[in-house]
């Protein structure tokens, strides 16, 4: 659980996993995979949670540990 995010100058630990199905045209939020893959994207919960996907895409949040509401609690302030 040493990843970070992969946002520019975000330096939170990586929760989520961001994928992206192009011939669908969706967007997958995922429990953080166990192994790091240059196809996908870590997130923290902030910008998980604050993820937009682009115009006419959808957003498949399949996320087993839901953190929405939960994160204002442990906010961190890195
Ligand atoms: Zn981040």
């Amino acid at each position: 659980m040493s990843r970070r995010c992969a946002r520019p100058g975000c330096q939170r630990p990586a929760i989520a996993t961001l994928s992206y199905n192009y011939g669908d045209g969706v967007v997958i939020i995922e429990d953080l995979h166990e192994h790091a893959h240059p196809m996908v994207h870590d997130l923290c919960a902030f910008h998980a949670d604050r993820l937009s996907v682009p115009l006419g895409w959808a957003c498949h949040d399949s996320r087993q540990v839901v953190t929405f509401g939960t994160s204002k609690r442990n906010r961190q302030t890195a």
